[in-house]
């Protein structure tokens, strides 16, 4: 490719509508436009490295075993009722109806679509396993779509879907897929980690997400700094912490005016923030009182408190009139004293704690020497509390540390939610019908290739890990006006393609200046410069995006060199 033939509209000036700094370089190097909110083109540069982080997934999916199709990105309502989601999905699911007044969705997921494929065709445990896959655009009205390709709402996901005749079937097929993740991101140049996540909506028991680290990721990850434990904040597991060991004192009714929170109370009783225990109220959406108690120092994980509670799928706070009929006290809260019958939730630490202090349940008013174990009564111990920095890892119990991340991939078990529910089933190797056991494996396409930059970037632009840089290398004649130069450049360009490098020309005649800043914008690996002291030298500069580090070669052995470098970057 010519970069005079290129189009690859480069931008000087930040748009200003771009919060995040994948989205602003993409912009700035010509990669995409938008085209609505949160949806965009892709251009020419911006596409290729699509393609090729398309390209490389492909590659992993087909050696696990996956076959790849393409389903309609419409699709019929009757599937997702069938599923029950029709109803359950929201207001991200964009639902349309057709001239005859049949009703359909754009795909935000294709779970019931491939469910509904797959059960008027697999019959027989001789057909299984079975791991399908498409690399296409899904669709989800984004309340607020921000961030560029992080959260747009038109994106391009590949998603495979497994099918096993049993539990064990889809374990398998679960670690081919994590196994080929770990592949497909290593070799798109990432630093990731695969977290243990919550399986959110989805329904299922076993989830990973791949995420790729960077300050600028929204997950907030838990990494084990001993082992290779890592987890979501949502989800990483905690042991309750041990309290040095006292007497139990005997229950005591402090008064402590203006006490409401958790600092003042502490300044109030000088007491240290980790022997005090603080509530917080909640709502489920059928109306109904959860208190939550956890260590002074702590916060709640609703995410963990939902688990506690069967079929709740929210939390609101609650308001003050319920707490009250509850026999509750706002800002001053206890469970020793709550009405029999009101659900009571306490972190398993809170239940090491001794001589502890909590509230009365009555304005200004605090318990001393509350000891869990002794005193609350009807209470449902669990691990409630959200990681922090610092906090035992639960396999080694080294200490974790939080840093954050984009979650670029997904792999869940999902086992046989969507097959039982629309009829999916096989008959087994003793004729008996059975559901067929699935799991599901996603990656953003769009985001992995915004984690990338957000990964690989310096002041001046982008640096792309040269396996999924939208040219490997870019051959720049300092004037390209000059015809000698100009020819120079073309027989290395023609060399470098005849060797298999994927190389740009750029022979714009633009000033050398120009041209460098634009190569660095955009973020090619090598870039290899032709000018006079080529012709008069036979000196070949070639300049690593990355390290900045220049070579001067000869037209000998420039081309074993490049290969050399991209290798090794
Ligand atoms: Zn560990």
């Amino acid at each position: 490719m010519r970069a005079t033939n290129l189009y690859a509209p480069t931008l000087r000036q930040t748009p200003a509508d771009a919060e995040i700094l994948s989205h602003q370089l993409m912009l700035r190097a010509g990669m995409m436009r938008k085209s609505a909110n949160g949806m965009y083109h892709f251009l020419p540069l911006g596409w290729r490295t699509i393609r090729k982080i398309e390209q490389i997934i492909r590659e992993e999916m087909d050696a696990a075993g996956g076959q790849e199709i393409c389903m309609p990105i419409l699709q019929p309502a009757e599937y997702w009722e069938e599923s029950g989601r029709w109803a359950a999905y929201g207001a991200e699911m964009m639902r349309m109806k057709d001239r005859h007044g049949h009703e359909y969705c754009l795909g935000p997921t294709h779970e019931e679509m491939i469910t509904a494929l797959v059960r008027d065709e697999v019959r027989s445990y001789k057909q299984l396993p079975l791991m399908l896959y498409q690399i296409q655009d899904k669709f989800r009205d984004e309340r607020r779509p921000r961030f560029g390709l992080m959260r747009s709402r038109e994106f391009i996901m590949k998603d495979l879907y497994s099918f096993d005749k049993d539990v064990e079937g889809m374990n398998l097929s679960y670690q081919k897929m994590y196994d080929a993740y770990d592949a497909i991101f290593t070799r798109c140049g990432l630093e990731f980690r695969p977290v243990e996540a919550d399986n959110g909506a989805i329904g299922g028991a076993h989830s990973h997400e791949f995420t790729v680290l960077t300050d600028a990721g929204e997950s907030s990850i838990a990494c084990c700094t001993e082992c290779d434990y890592a987890a979501s904040d949502e989800k990483a597991e905690l042991a309750p912490l041990e309290a040095p060991e006292e007497d139990m004192q005997a229950l005591e009714k402090v008064a402590t005016p203006g006490t409401n929170t958790i600092d003042s109370l502490v300044e109030f009783l000088g007491v240290p923030i980790e022997k005090t225990i603080k509530a917080v109220a909640y709502e489920t959406e059928s109306n109904e009182l959860v208190l939550v108690f956890v260590r002074g120092d702590h916060d709640v994980n609703e995410v963990k408190v939902l688990h506690q509670l069967e079929g709740a799928l929210e939390l609101r706070m609650a308001d003050e009139e319920s707490i009250r009929s509850a026999g509750g006290c706002p800002g001053f809260m206890s469970p020793i004293g709550i009405k029999a019958g009101t659900r009571i939730l306490v972190d398993a630490t809170v239940m090491k704690m001794r001589n502890a202090v909590s509230g009365a349940n009555e304005v200004d008013f605090h318990y001393k020497n509350v000891n869990p174990e002794r005193d609350f009564k009807e209470v449902r111990v669990a691990d409630l509390r959200l990681v922090k920095d610092g906090d035992p890892c639960p396999r080694c119990g080294a200490p974790m540390k939080m840093t954050r991340g984009i979650e670029a991939g997904q792999v869940f078990t999902l086992g046989t939610k969507y097959s039982a529910a629309m009829g999916a089933t096989f008959l087994d190797e003793q004729g008996k019908e059975k559901p067929l056991v699935m799991g599901c494996y996603g990656i953003g396409v769009g985001r992995t290739m915004a984690a990338a930059i957000e990964q690989h970037h310096d002041e001046n632009g982008i640096i792309w890990p040269p396996s999924i840089a939208p040219f490997e290398v870019v051959v720049v004649p300092i004037q390209a006006k000059n015809p000698e130069q100009l020819r120079y450049a073309e027989t290395v360009y023609e060399e470098l393609k005849t060797s298999g490098v994927d190389a740009l020309l750029d022979d714009r005649t633009e000033r050398a200046g120009v041209k460098f800043k634009d190569c660095d914008l955009i973020g090619y690996p090598v870039r290899i410069t032709i000018g006079p002291k080529t012709l008069e030298e036979g000196d070949i500069e070639v300049k690593v995006r990355k390290s900045g580090e220049v070579f001067h070669d000869t037209k000998e052995n420039y081309l074993a060199h490049v290969k050399e470098l991209l290798g090794s970057l």
